[in-house]
């Protein structure tokens, strides 16, 4: 493969170029990581000279952002409305759906949904559900890679969908600017079962499905949770206080406020540092996880895992508890106590 001309045809904002370079992170082919690794060091390379071309200190350049949430709550529905908003502005609009499949069945819950319609009809934007594999729903293991290549091919908006399931949308805000939840309303539910720790991850809340009878609980929930979030520690970025809005994604409601929100945002002279601030923090957090990654890999192709299947009865029936497990195994592989 030839990663030096696939760079340039990504950078050169070809979506099939854009589309393999996905395809070639996400596989796990061991004959692709060398070109996986050397693509996106170029990649860097480019974003980082980007960067330092950007003019002034207030181009943050390309805004990448989260939009969890439940199944249901209409998230696609949203990311639709929004990105047709943005591209009919000048903007570029790359989304990466991650796809819930199911651990057990290998399928895939989004398959048959036509999802986005309207956005997708468009040139200026680029749709992209990645399977979520094995990392139980939130994140692909590779979904910062994905948002890097979107950014190269010149997608001034990344947008990540990833469904509210458990804890690993507090992953998802570790990749991305800003982190969104959508929410539905329903009036009486303590936080919807939604984790602590999500709503804690959000920079902003919205609650869909503010229309026709859907109006008043959605109200209700807004409420419920604007005053949740004010019993919230202070936000990392001094000035912001987590709004919750109302909205529906499919009638004109709450956009106004919320356009002014995302306005009232970029007009704080302290959001270009934050921002740099924090994508330095997820460079150093993106090394650690991938050299976990590469170092896992690496172990797991040179060293024999014969003797998995007797520890992994022992710990089936007891015998063995998962410490003593790793401890043995640590043991064969010559590890020091
Ligand atoms: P997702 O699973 O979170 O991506 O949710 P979808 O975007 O697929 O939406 C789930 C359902 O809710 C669909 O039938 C949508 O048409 C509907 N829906 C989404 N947004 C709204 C909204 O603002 N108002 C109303 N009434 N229905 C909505």
């Amino acid at each position: 493969m030839n990663v030096h001309q696939l760079l340039e045809d990504l950078i050169h904002g070809e979506r099939l170029a854009l589309a393999k370079s996905i395809t070639l992170v996400e596989s796990r082919k061991a004959e692709d990581r060398v070109a996986s690794t050397e693509l996106m060091i170029l990649v860097d390379k480019h974003l980082q000279g980007k960067l330092h071309k950007a003019s002034g200190d207030q181009d943050i350049n390309g805004w990448t952002m989260a939009i969890t949430g439940p199944p249901g709550a209409g998230k696609s529905t949203f990311i639709d409305k929004l990105g047709i908003h943005l591209v009919d502005r000048g903007h570029r609009v790359a989304v990466l759906a991650i796809d819930p499949s199911s651990a057990r069945s290998g399928g895939s819950i989004l398959g048959d949904k036509t999802r986005m319609q309207q956005l997708a009809s468009r040139d200026e934007a680029y749709i992209r559900p990645s399977p979520s594999g094995a990392t139980h729903g939130g994140t692909t293991a590779v979904t910062k890679e994905a948002i890097d290549l979107c950014l190269a091919a010149g997608y001034d908006t990344v947008l990540v969908e990833t469904v509210g399931v458990g804890q690993n949308e507090i992953a998802v805000s570790d990749l991305v600017d800003w982190t969104l939840l959508l929410l539905m309303g329903r009036s009486g539910d303590d936080l919807q079962g939604i984790k602590r720790g999500i709503v804690e991850a959000a920079d902003m809340v919205l609650v869909n499905k503010a229309d026709g009878e859907g109006y008043e609980p959605a109200t209700e929930t807004q409420r419920y949770y604007q005053s949740a979030l004010s019993l919230f520690p202070p936000h990392t970025l001094s000035g912001w206080k987590v709004p919750c809005l109302a909205i529906s994604s499919v009638q004109d409601v709450g956009w106004d406020s919320y356009w002014r929100t995302m306005k009232d945002l970029n007009a704080l002279p302290q959001l270009p540092d934050w921002i740099h601030n924090k994508r330095a923090s997820q460079r150093v957090s993106t090394f650690h996880r991938m050299l976990s990654k590469a170092l896992l890999e690496h172990w797991s192709s040179s060293h024999s895992t014969s003797g998995y299947d007797d520890l992994e009865s022992a710990l089936r029936s007891g015998q063995l508890s998962p410490a003593q497990a790793v401890s043995e195994r640590l043991k064969v592989w010559g590890f020091p106590k």
